[in-house]
């Protein structure tokens, strides 16, 4: 059973019990992960992202389809972004806001989550989408630019030649990025 509290509306608590019972039984490894490092599950309207400091994971019931293995998956790639953190103390900015710490930490994410989901549901369609994301160099940063030029967007000192000056620069530095650097995706089961 699992120790964490839930916030949110009852069908939210509900399904967010039911993919902890799936992660505990069948990914037993990122089950304990989970329990060791998140403090709290909350209903969010954008869900799938978590408060490293705050240790909150926020989650959306529209964001995943009815799918409890689904559900469980992204709770341990969630729990990966806070394994890493504590572990490696990895930043979210390498020096000259390059954020390669940022797809480092999403490209470990996605592995364990496609390990995750392997294990819970191996015909889930999801499968196939993760390992095609992982396995492309430019998907994870393409995700990372779009996320990033949203938040600059958002930024009212960020004028807009700032943010596409920023954005160039950046996607320049990823161009030249080493890959092969990055190790294994996903966090081991050992
Ligand atoms: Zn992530």
């Amino acid at each position: 059973m699992s120790r964490i509290s839930i916030e949110g509306s009852d069908e939210f608590k509900e399904r967010t019990t039911e993919a902890l019972n799936l992660l505990e039984e069948k990914d037993p490894v990122n089950f304990r992960r989970l329990n060791r490092h998140i403090k709290k599950i909350v209903e969010s309207q954008n869900g799938g992202f978590v408060d490293i400091q705050e240790r909150v994971f926020y989650e959306s019931l529209h964001r995943l389809d009815d799918n409890a293995a689904m559900y469980a998956a992204c709770m341990a790639h969630e729990t990966a972004h806070l394994v890493l953190t504590d572990r490696f103390g990895l930043d979210w900015y390498d020096e000259d806001r390059i954020p390669i710490s940022w797809i480092k930490h999403e490209r470990v994410a996605y592995g364990t989550e496609l390990r995750s989901l392997k294990r819970i549901d191996p015909e889930n369609p999801r499968v196939e989408k993760l390992k095609a994301m992982i396995s492309d160099p430019i998907a994870i940063p393409g995700r990372i630019l779009r996320d990033l030029e949203n938040t600059l967007k958002a930024d009212p000192n960020c004028p807009a030649e700032t943010r596409i000056q920023i954005l160039e620069d950046i996607q320049r530095k990823i161009a030249h990025y080493n890959f092969s650097k990055y190790g294994p995706a996903g966090l081991g089961y050992t």
